[in-house]
């Protein structure tokens, strides 16, 4: 396992994600316990000892779980991190009530990393105002032990993340933002990573491979990068990626599976960064990426309880990607029909209200409702 220097300590430069964890009958908020527990037996064995959870992943049962799993490790053998969940603007006022039920819940005494959730535009004026308190009580935790290391991730556009640090940025000691390949441009991540670096923050980064789809890509770019490096599989690319940027000090990947984490463990064996040559090479596949204009939803889950009509928002969403990549690509488009023939009528895109509630907690500002009303227009 590749270590990186946090401060006095060493983080493994591969963390492990609870947002994706296995679960039992597709059901999001009943995760498989016993193969969480096996995957972070294997993760703890081969040196990963960073853990990321939150407040609101699989509906509240990840830090449960990950509390659980954790359980039988000596306390001085991992880092947890978890978060305020300020993505919903009912939790402002309730900053100590919340991080008291997540030591209950984690069974900890103390989070190693705790973090403010997902700063963007929907929140800032919140998590700035005094009067809620969460900057205080946070600060508070930290002198009385509680809080070892205090950060944020941010979903929100430059701008956004700016005034953040300028009103917190001095005790801020690390930032979580969406950083791969593709966001380097398409979500100008490159700038993010700058600003960061004025303000020597070290780099957390999450959605290396953009919720699964830098795990496979178009027959054209996987040959390309293919040819420059035979013996590492496309993924890998996402973390070499990574690898070559100076501040990014943890990648954080969603572990879903066994097989998913073995081939994340086997890829931080070794620091192989990018070459001049490659880099050049992978961004063109980004631009290619880019071009194809599908939709990036992450699959995060955040617009689903927020959507009166109980629609599968994300679903929809791959289900759209799925529908026009195969249109542009000239194959036959039956997935998206079949799949959405199989759902009652009235958790279909055709009885979305247009209401706009999803979109305000989507962090990456997808408009949502358009979507739905192009999905139904193409699709009938
Ligand atoms: S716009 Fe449509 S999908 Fe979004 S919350 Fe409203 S009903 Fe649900
Ligand atoms: S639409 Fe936005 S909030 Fe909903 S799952 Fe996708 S990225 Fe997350």
């Amino acid at each position: 396992m590749i270590y990186r220097d946090f401060q006095d300590i060493r983080l493994s430069g591969l963390g492990f994600g609870a947002m994706r964890l296995p679960v039992i009958d597709g059901d999001d908020a009943n995760i498989d316990e016993e193969q969480t527990f096996n995957m972070v037996d294997r993760a703890m064995a081969s040196g990963i000892n960073y853990y990321d959870t939150a407040w609101g992943y699989h509906d509240g049962n990840s830090e449960i779980v990950m509390g659980k799993a954790l359980a039988g490790y000596p306390r001085d053998k991992f880092y947890i991190a978890t978060k305020f969940p300020g993505y919903d603007l009912s939790n402002m006022p309730r900053v100590k009530e919340i991080f008291e039920k997540q030591l209950e819940k984690t069974g900890m005494e103390y989070f190693d990393f705790y973090l403010f959730h997902n700063v963007c535009e929907m929140n800032i004026e919140q998590y700035l105002d005094p009067k809620y308190g969460i900057y205080d009580y946070l600060m508070e935790q930290k002198k009385n032990g509680r809080i070892r290391h205090l950060g944020f991730s941010c979903h929100g556009e430059y701008e956004t993340m700016k005034r953040f640090l300028d009103a917190y940025g001095k005790d801020m000691e690390f930032c979580q933002i969406q950083l791969n390949y593709l966001d380097w441009k398409f979500q100008d991540a490159k700038a993010k990573v700058d600003l960061l670096n004025e303000w020597n923050i070290p780099v957390w980064v999450m959605e290396p491979l953009r919720g699964g789809k830098l795990a496979k890509l178009d027959d054209q770019s996987e040959s390309e990068l293919k040819s420059l490096r035979p013996d590492e599989d496309i993924a890998a690319w996402a973390f070499r990626f990574l690898q070559s940027i100076e501040s990014v000090t943890m990648v954080l990947s969603g572990m879903s599976d066994m097989e998913q984490l073995k081939t994340n463990i086997k890829t931080y064996e070794e620091d192989k960064p990018l070459t001049a040559g490659e880099m050049e090479a992978l961004m063109k596949v980004t631009d290619r990426l880019m071009s194809k204009k599908s939709i990036p939803c992450t699959a995060c889950h955040y617009c689903v309880s927020h959507c009166p009509m109980g629609l599968d928002i994300p679903y929809f969403i791959s289900l759209y990607n799925e529908h026009l990549l195969t249109v542009q690509d000239g194959g036959m488009a039956f997935i998206a029909p079949m799949a959405l023939a199989a759902i009652p009528e009235e958790k279909r895109p055709v009885s979305c209200l247009h209401c706009h509630s999803c979109e305000h907690v989507c962090p990456q500002s997808i408009k949502i409702s358009d979507m739905m009303s192009d999905f139904v227009e193409k699709i009938g």
